[in-house]
């Protein structure tokens, strides 16, 4: 039996209306619902074939090497150019949603403020 689809191709595919900043051929980018930084943004791959970075990164490293490159872009215009990237890799680490995403976060992050608990 198929998995129903994640949230994020449920507004790949237009179902759930989200106001785009950035889409490419394979990869759309959009502002997370609950912000947790002043800039916190999500790149998301169209496919939902990989559940996680790691899938991502085994199956298709070019499909990968975009969503950094999306991310970098976003950040140039959202946040001077400087971001931190996350990918939440399994649900101890925090991941929620098992369509693989990058989280794009910036503007006057602190150090030391990685691995909150
Ligand atoms: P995860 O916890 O899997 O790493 O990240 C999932 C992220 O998706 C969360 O930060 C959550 O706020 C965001 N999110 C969940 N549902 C929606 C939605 O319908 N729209 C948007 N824009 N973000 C969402």
């Amino acid at each position: 039996m198929s998995e129903a689809p994640s949230v994020f191709s449920r507004i790949v595919s237009g179902e759930i209306p989200t106001t785009l900043l950035a889409e490419t051929d394979r990869v759309i980018a959009f502002a997370d619902i609950a912000p947790q930084a002043p800039v916190h943004l999500l790149v998301v791959p169209k496919t939902a074939e990989y559940r996680d970075v790691v899938e991502l990164a085994a199956g298709d490293p070019s499909l990968l090497a975009e969503v950094v490159e999306v991310a970098s872009s976003l950040a140039k215009e959202h946040t001077g150019g400087e971001f931190r990237l996350v990918f939440n890799t399994g649900e101890s680490a925090g991941q929620t949603v098992f369509h693989v995403h990058a989280h794009v976060l910036g503007g006057s992050l602190q150090e030391g403020t990685l691995g909150g608990a």
